[in-house]
């Protein structure tokens, strides 16, 4: 009798474990599909967008003279090479999905991701 409980048990965890799997594989592939856009801004403006299937690093001139490079490398965002004093808008990494962001605070950049529908800047206003 206990044995069965056990069976039972094991694979209702298992089929558990399948649900999820597929749920956060279709999340997955329905999110990075959204995730079309990299959009920078500085102080509040926005300055440039990226799309994500394109390999590409530009380099955005922040507040106060400051630098950051912005590469986009096969649907991902980072920066690197910045010379804000405290670096967090490199040790954020790399984002991809939509609603993310790497923000440097001393330089006013952000970059956000956006979706298909974001607001397409096609000509740089700088
Ligand atoms: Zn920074």
């Amino acid at each position: 009798m206990e044995n069965k409980k056990i069976k039972r048990d094991a694979v209702l965890v298992l089929l558990c474990i399948i649900i999820s799997a597929a749920v956060y594989f279709i999340i997955n592939i329905y999110v990075k599909k959204d995730g079309a856009y990299a959009v920078v801004k500085v102080d509040g403006e926005i300055i440039r967008s990226l799309e994500l299937n394109k390999n590409t690093s530009v380099i955005v001139h922040g507040y106060q003279g400051g630098s950051n490079i912005i590469v986009v490398d096969n649907g991902q965002v980072y920066m690197t090479d910045a010379d804000c004093p405290d670096k967090l808008c490199e040790r954020t990494g790399r984002i991809s999905r939509t609603g993310e962001s790497i923000v440097c605070l001393p330089h006013r950049v952000v970059v956000e991701i956006q979706g298909n529908t974001a607001e397409r800047i096609d000509s740089v206003v700088q």
